[in-house]
């Protein structure tokens, strides 16, 4: 395993854990980072190539977005190596032995992330009753269904579009990656007026200056098919990006927005639906282009906020009222830090989110874990 001790600073990790039971071909990872609001929430990733490293970084962004959400949640993650299409017997036994093998971690809260859906967290349920995203059926809110990060996203689109007199009505919307995120984002912003002009997915990408017809997209993709079969001109699938737009959503991959395609991007606000989706470079560039860049982790949080309110016990009105505070007043507070001091979007929010992660351990006896 390469050296964890790498990935050290004042903030943590405070554990990283390696899980492996070769008989049944587990190989596995958890980190937890910081525990000082309380329990670490993060989401369970299973895929092929996942590392410690990428764990690491997944859980300390976990840190600084429960902490900028003002959660009493700490960031976690925890990483699987294996094919999440594997048979679904296999997939079972495997998440099951890590949920076992990690039941005295209580200091870790498992959730459904990329490979790992609602079913998955039954699972650890049944096995140690200590994760969120569980099914309607157990107590769960199903936040992808109903669209928690894309309520989250439009909450963040109103804040923005306030602050730097851009009229939502008729604005002009461009997704990247039109799944739970991407179409829950262009819903919740079409109910304020806007209009969907440009979606892709892995398949490719269409544009339509006069609009697509987003639940005619959103069946397209519910029947297993791709936004390209649903109207519009057929453009290569990246072009989204560049789109003629005025609110651009990358809800899809990381480092899509780059030093290649940063100067060609045309929308005046940026809504990050996806974790990373700009390199540290684009993101500079970008705000010396004048372009509102809100960071992953202050407009997408809605969906942990509301794994969060589940875990609390709360029901969905609670929690959607909850998203829609939190994401307001965060959003505002780093837009107006950032002007005020001078320094980009992320650097606002990464100093908003770690001044509260450094106050909850100050407060906090020593070895408290
Ligand atoms: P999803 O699987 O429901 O949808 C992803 C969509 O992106 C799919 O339509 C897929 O076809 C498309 N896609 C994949 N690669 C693409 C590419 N290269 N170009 C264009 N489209 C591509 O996933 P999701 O839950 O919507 O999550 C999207 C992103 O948002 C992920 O990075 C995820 O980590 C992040 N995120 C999700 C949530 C949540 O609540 N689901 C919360 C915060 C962040």
């Amino acid at each position: 395993m390469a050296d964890m001790f790498r990935f050290a600073d004042d903030l943590g990790p405070l554990k990283i854990i390696h899980v492996q039971d070769a008989g049944i071909g587990l190989k596995a990872v958890l980190v937890i980072d910081n525990v000082a609001a309380g329990p670490s929430i993060g989401g369970l990733r299973m895929a092929s190539d996942v590392t410690v490293e990428e764990c690491f970084r997944l859980a300390r962004a976990m840190t600084l977005k429960n902490a900028a959400a003002g959660l009493r949640h700490g960031g976690g993650k925890s990483v699987i190596v294996g094919d999440p299409g594997m048979p679904k017997t296999d997939k079972e036994r495997l998440i099951r032995a890590m949920a076992a093998a990690l039941r005295g971690e209580d200091m870790y809260i498992f959730g459904p992330d990329m490979g790992t859906n609602e079913e998955c967290m039954a699972w650890v349920h049944d096995e140690i009753g200590r994760a969120i995203g569980l099914p309607r059926e157990l107590g769960g809110i199903p936040l992808d269904e109903l669209g928690a990060t894309g309520f989250g996203l439009a909450q963040a689109a109103e804040v923005a579009a306030d602050f730097d007199g851009l009229d939502l009505t008729g604005a002009r919307v461009a997704v990247q990656g039109f799944g739970s995120v991407g179409i829950h984002a262009a819903r919740f912003l079409a109910e304020r007026g806007c209009v969907l002009v440009a979606a892709s997915d892995s398949k490719g990408a269409v544009l339509d200056a006069g609009g697509l017809d987003i639940e005619a997209l959103a069946a397209l993709k519910a029947a297993g098919g791709g936004v390209i079969d649903g109207g519009g001109t057929t453009v290569e699938r990246d072009a989204v990006i560049t789109a003629d737009c005025d609110i651009l959503i990358p809800a899809a991959r990381p480092d899509v927005i780059h030093e290649g395609n940063v100067d060609d991007v045309k929308a005046r606000l940026i809504l990050q639906g996806a974790n990373i989706p700009a390199t540290a470079q684009a993101e500079q560039r970008l705000s010396e282009r004048g372009i509102t860049n809100l960071p992953d982790f202050i407009a997408n949080a809605g969906g942990v906020i509301c794994a969060a309110m589940e875990y609390a016990g709360a029901n969905q009105t609670t929690a959607f009222d909850t998203i829609k505070d939190k994401i307001r007043d965060n959003t505002l507070a780093v837009l107006e830090s950032a002007r005020a001091d001078g320094v980009v979007l992320r650097e606002a929010a990464v100093r908003l989110a770690t001044e509260r992660v450094r106050t909850a351990m100050s407060m906090r006896r020593w070895g408290s874990f």
